[in-house]
């Protein structure tokens, strides 16, 4: 049943394959008026956040902001594996029983996990916080999977990315998901508006700048959002929106193309990872993936030329076990003998005793990993401010911004150097003169919260 399933994705796989980018339903990035309290909740990676926020119009803008950050447990993470694993233990029970059933309840059980954090979270809301008498408190969902959205407030999940996977639920309806697992915490909150973090930056970034026109998410995976005129965009066939754009979820990471240069590392992670075939681009360029990838090039220079000796050290052999804050610690290592390299290797993979050319190689390989994803990224951002017509010397001087959020890009300052300087590159002195890279910290939060507020149902 699994091959034939796997053989119609493949196919339809193939049919979407030349457009990937997804309608957001959102055509007005914040004013600025926007008025009152405003929660946000950002699921997409191995933390999940949450938010709220007084907005006090076009004067007082943010008058107050809290948040918080819950790491997601592992298990809630990947249903399918479990739901394997008591397959087979209890393979006398109809198939398809156990699979629905058990599937349906990891689904539930990771967003009744994230309703009850934000239940305790809406508990402890302050006196600075107001929320207007009679009203009903309103969300904005920061989502980062691809989702196919149907409305503003409405979507269906299309596959997980990142890390996750629970394969049944795609398909789900996540803000009808969310809302019964509020409902079941007797949390009285209104979902108003379904954001990709993409989104929420660009409106976070557009509500602090004006002149932002892309968003772009360096992190655990990767993407970027753009304002588009509503009237080039080939998939709209509902009436223009009023003001004529229409904000576009690239879906980036998906892209693939016979001119990315895979190498043989790439194409083994990839087809041993939980999505084959999928997110080519972030596999390349995001954080989940260039530690890993650092760690099968160690493993087969110590196969192939005893790089940490004649064995190979056991821990070199487990996936994922080099993460890439450990491979960013040690290529951003400036002591003379190499020492934060040294104790990396020791406490990470278990490798004692390493010289000095030793720990030189493995910087290297941190370095060619690091700004090859760099680099490729910046060709992404250069694909956007192309399709912009901002990559030429325009005859007014506008700036244009690029709302920048994610982990990799703040924290990893060799990755974004080389980022910078390669988009410096590519379009040239004078234009880069006028482009902007500005990192929204957590910007995808209140853009959530702004979108919650510009979509809310009082209005
Ligand atoms: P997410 O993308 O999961 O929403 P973040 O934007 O905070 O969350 O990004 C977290 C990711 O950033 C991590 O998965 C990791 O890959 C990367 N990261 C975090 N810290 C560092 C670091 N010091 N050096 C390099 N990469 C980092
Ligand atoms: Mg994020």
């Amino acid at each position: 049943r699994h091959g034939r399933r796997d053989a119609r994705r493949a196919r339809l796989r193939g049919r979407q394959q030349a457009r990937d980018d997804h309608i957001s339903y959102v055509d007005s990035l914040p004013s600025g008026q926007e008025k009152g309290l405003f929660y946000a909740l950002d699921l997409g990676g191995t933390n999940f956040r949450v938010l709220r926020v007084q907005l006090g119009g076009k004067e007082g803008r943010v008058v107050k902001q809290e948040c918080d950050e819950i790491s997601i447990p592992a298990h809630l993470m990947t249903g399918t594996s479990q739901v394997k694993l008591f397959h087979s233990q209890f393979c006398t029970l109809s198939d398809q029983w156990i699979t629905m059933s058990h599937v349906m309840f990891f689904f539930q059980e990771l967003f009744d996990f994230i309703a009850a954090a934000l239940a305790k979270f809406v508990a402890s809301e302050g006196e600075d916080f107001h929320l207007l008498e009679g009203r009903q408190r309103e969300l904005g969902f920061t989502f980062s999977f691809p989702v196919k959205q149907s409305s503003i407030a409405s979507g269906t999940l299309i596959k997980w990315t990142k890390g996750f996977s629970i394969d049944e639920t795609v398909g789900a309806d996540v803000v009808a998901e969310l809302s019964s697992a509020l409902d079941r915490q007797g949390l009285d909150m209104k979902v108003t508006a379904l954001v990709n973090d993409t989104i929420g930056t660009l409106a976070g970034g557009r509500y602090d700048d004006n002149d932002v026109v892309a968003a772009v998410i360096l992190g655990t995976g990767t993407n970027a959002a753009y304002v588009e005129r509503a009237n080039a965009i080939p998939k709209w066939h509902g009436l223009l929106p009023k003001s004529g754009d229409m904000v576009i979820n690239m879906e980036w990471g998906n892209f693939r193309s016979s001119h990315l240069p895979l190498t043989e590392f790439d194409q083994a992670l990839d087809a041993e990872s939980l999505n084959p075939g999928e997110q080519i681009y972030e596999k390349l360029i995001s954080g989940m993936y260039l530690g890993e990838i650092v760690r099968r090039v160690l493993l087969k220079m110590t196969e192939e030329a005893s790089l940490f000796g004649d064995d190979i050290p056991p821990k070199l052999k487990i996936p994922f076990i080099l993460r890439t804050p450990h491979m960013s610690m040690m290529h951003h290592d400036t002591s003379p003998d190499l020492r934060t390299v040294g104790a990396k290797l020791k406490d990470v993979l278990g490798i004692q005793g390493t010289s000095l050319k030793t720990r030189r190689l493995v910087v290297d390989v941190c370095d060619i990993v690091a700004k090859r994803g760099a680099r490729l990224a910046a060709a992404g951002i250069h694909g956007v401010l192309k399709k912009l017509g901002r990559d030429i010397p325009g005859s007014d001087k506008h700036r244009t911004v690029i709302a920048m959020d994610g982990g990799l890009y703040e924290h990893y300052t060799i990755f974004s150097e080389t980022l910078e300087n390669t988009l410096r590159e590519m379009l040239g002195e004078e234009v880069s003169s006028s482009v902007v890279i500005k990192l929204a910290n957590d910007g995808s939060g209140i853009g959530a919260a702004l979108l919650a507020a510009a979509h809310s149902q009082y209005l």
